[in-house]
């Protein structure tokens, strides 16, 4: 069963206007496609073809760079669908928001935090909140198409919520203005998608 796009939540128009719908159609329907058909490619006879995607990236530096560059891409772009809702923004509740004010000594001191991991991400990458092995969450950045579940991360730990901070996630509608960007994704993240992440990685 090789891997496959999954198909979004909402149409391609539903986050607008703080992510438009031309950026939707091509990030989706061409970037991550294209991550799709060349983690296939690069996996295809091996070992690994019918793989699970995470195991895959837990022992990535066993694997060539293809692999590393398109499955995370593909694994990166998954959850940065499912994190994101036309029902989105406001604040997290429950465990997660008292996790995020253990870690971090407020919501808006968390913001902050990922807000500048994703600014200050020199050229391509993510910014992610993440659940770390000692049950305490953090926040950090990683390059191109790494992931803090990949063995060879500096931030090792299960993403919770992702942003990705390519070009190709914004340029169209904000150009140069990442942090245009950044602050308009706060209006789209799903709080619940992102708790129930928190809830299966404990
Ligand atoms: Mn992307």
């Amino acid at each position: 069963m090789a891997f496959e796009l999954p198909a979004l939540a909402y149409a391609t128009d539903a986050l607008e206007p703080h992510i438009d719908k031309m950026t939707m159609e091509i990030h989706h329907g061409k970037h991550h496609q294209a991550y799709v058909d060349n983690l296939n490619k690069a996996l295809a006879g091996t070992d690994s073809a019918n793989a699970k995607i995470e195991d895959i990236l837990k022992s990535i530096s066993k694997f060539p760079m293809p692999v590393r560059n398109n499955g995370g891409g593909h694994y990166n772009h998954s959850l940065y669908w499912s994190i994101m809702s036309p029902n989105g923004g406001g604040t997290p509740s429950g465990d997660l928001a008292k996790a995020i004010d253990a870690a971090f000594g407020s919501f808006d001191a968390f913001k902050q935090k990922f807000a500048e991991a994703g600014t200050t991400r020199f050229g391509s990458g993510w910014a992610w909140l993440c659940l770390k092995a000692d049950g305490t969450l953090c926040v950090c950045s990683t390059p191109n198409q790494d992931n803090p579940l990949m063995d060879i991360a500096e931030c090792p730990g299960t993403p919770l919520l992702g942003m990705d901070v390519w070009e190709h996630a914004y340029y169209l509608k904000y150009q140069n203005k990442r942090p245009d960007y950044i602050a308009a994704f706060w209006n789209v993240v799903n709080w619940t998608a992102v708790a129930e992440r928190f809830a299966k990685a404990k």
